[in-house]
């Protein structure tokens, strides 16, 4: 697979375009085009789907009484600043940079993105004779965009953008408990727009500037909560798998002890090895993280503990600590055991736009295939999962007379109430296949001769190529099947 073939066609077919491209493009932003916008909305909502409105199907513990609850929740991008100091980005969400000081070279750069003290670019013939590029001293840079509240803008109005949508849900946990009935363990989902100022945006939507996350905090009794923790793990892996990323280029890899957060008891990544790294490599799609207390914990007392968060214990004039917390009481009392504790967080967090950049890559596909005159060509198609292909169907009258047109029309119609299709009367029938193989779509319907005489179709499959008559009365439902089957 070539990204470079992946970008192109993205490009050319209308999933995805550089955001302000007649400016010149803006590093890091991304626009989706007509195609783009309805496949990553399907990959939105299959996640919500499936974890969210029948997450029953999902399973729960081994033993468990009941199925857990689960509830979505939708928050702000810009919430109160305390927020933010609470929960560690204000001192600690930082990456260490470089500035390459070689004339010309222009480069900066992510410490941890450059391989050993080189600089990346390697400008054949740096100014000043030497070989190598110089780099600065590693400087810190909070990834945090700030944005200034109101019209007088004082330094007390700075607000950020949220760099990720997971402490709405904590900040609300309570107000969920109360209004909602739900009881622990359950968990609260969540999807919407996280800002990161990435020193080094790049690899296509892989690493922006602007991106959605979809994120599940969920809140379980201590003693379960690792069982919970493997649960989510091999939930959120099979997901991905049922969706089409099957390969080897699919894999969970669990954080060794020396990677894993001062909070967290496991964490696991699911990575997928994009065409754009090197062989060998991996790129995180999502990380499922055990949490432990520490979000609750940290909302309701500030930073106090010098074990559980080292850099924060710095303390105000009043001897309290600098980042205070809520002081409101996040604890949870289980009303049947009459135990009261602090819930452990479970932590799937997703990015929609990688899970989409993956489902591309994985779909782009060339094969060969025999044109009109049954001679092989190479066919490129997307072998998307039906569920999230952008277009389920395709009509085509196999000529524009004879009253095919007008059955094809009504067809099309039928077919357009239920799921995005597309009517196409223009070229050869093998043109308009392979239109449609270009941007996965995997059903093409054919209204012909026969089906004047008997109310017959064909339905051809995208990736079997396979051609099968159906009756026209039933070819609605047909397709229906085929795409959630
Ligand atoms: P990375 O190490 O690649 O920067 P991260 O570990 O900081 O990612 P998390 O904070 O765990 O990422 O965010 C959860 C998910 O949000 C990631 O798995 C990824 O899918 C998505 N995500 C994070 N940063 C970006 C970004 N800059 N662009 C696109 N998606 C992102």
């Amino acid at each position: 697979m070539d990204m470079e073939k992946v970008v192109s066609l993205c490009r050319r077919r209308g999933f995805l375009f550089q955001s302000s491209e007649i400016y010149g493009g803006l590093n890091g932003f991304w626009d989706y085009g007509p195609l783009g916008v309805e496949l990553k909305r399907n990959v939105k909502e299959a996640w919500w789907r499936d974890m969210v409105a029948t997450h029953d199907d999902l399973g729960t513990l081994p033993g468990a009484p009941s199925p857990y609850d689960m509830v979505g929740i939708d928050c702000t991008i810009i919430m109160h600043p305390q927020v933010w100091k609470v929960s560690g980005h204000y001192d600690l969400f930082i990456d260490e940079m470089v500035d390459c000081r070689t004339e010309g070279c222009k480069g900066r750069f992510r410490v941890d993105h450059l391989a050993g003290s080189e600089c990346p670019l390697k400008p054949s013939k740096p100014a000043g004779g030497s070989d190598k590029c110089s780099l600065t001293e590693p400087r810190e840079f909070n990834l945090m965009f700030k944005t200034t509240l109101g019209a007088l803008g004082g330094e007390e109005d700075t607000a950020y953008l949220r760099p990720e949508t997971a402490q709405g849900i904590f900040v609300n946990f309570k107000n969920v408990v109360d209004s909602s009935r739900v009881r622990v363990p359950f968990g609260v989902a969540q999807q919407g727009k996280s800002f990161r100022n990435e020193i080094t945006p790049r690899n296509f939507t892989f690493r922006s500037r602007e991106f959605e996350q979809m994120e599940i905090e969920f809140f379980c009794h201590p003693d379960t909560s690792r069982q919970w923790y493997e649960f989510w793990r091999d939930r959120r892996m099979q997901w991905y798998k049922d969706l089409g990323l099957a390969g080897d280029r699919l894999r969970l890899r669990d954080h060794d002890p020396d990677e894993l957060s001062h909070y967290s008891t496991g964490t696991a990544d699911i990575e997928y090895a994009f065409p754009f790294l090197s062989e060998g490599e991996y790129g995180e799609l999502e990380g499922i993280a055990h949490r432990g207390d520490f979000d609750l914990r940290s909302h309701m007392e500030g930073k106090l503990d010098p074990k559980t968060c080292p850099l924060t214990v710095e303390q105000g004039d009043d001897g309290k600590p600098r980042h205070r917390g809520s002081g409101r009481d996040l604890t949870y009392r289980d009303d049947l055991t009459n135990e009261r504790f602090t819930p452990h967080v479970i932590e799937p967090s997703a990015g929609a736009d990688r899970a989409t950049l993956a489902f591309l890559c994985e779909a782009y596909t060339e094969d060969e295939a025999p044109d009109e005159k049954g001679k092989m060509q190479t066919r490129t198609l997307m072998r998307f999962h039906p569920r999230i292909a952008p277009i389920k169907a395709a009509v085509f009258p196999l000529v524009k007379k004879d009253g095919m047109p007008e059955v094809a029309q009504d067809l099309y119609k039928a077919l357009k109430k239920k799921f995005p299709a597309v009517y196409d009367a223009g070229g050869a029938v093998g043109r308009r296949y392979r239109r449609q193989d270009e941007i996965g779509t995997p059903y093409c319907i054919t209204i012909d001769g026969q089906t004047l005489q008997d109310q017959t179709v064909t339905i051809r499959d995208r990736d079997s190529l396979e051609q099968v008559r159906v009756k026209l009365d039933d070819t609605v439902a047909e397709v229906e099947r085929r795409i959630t089957a």
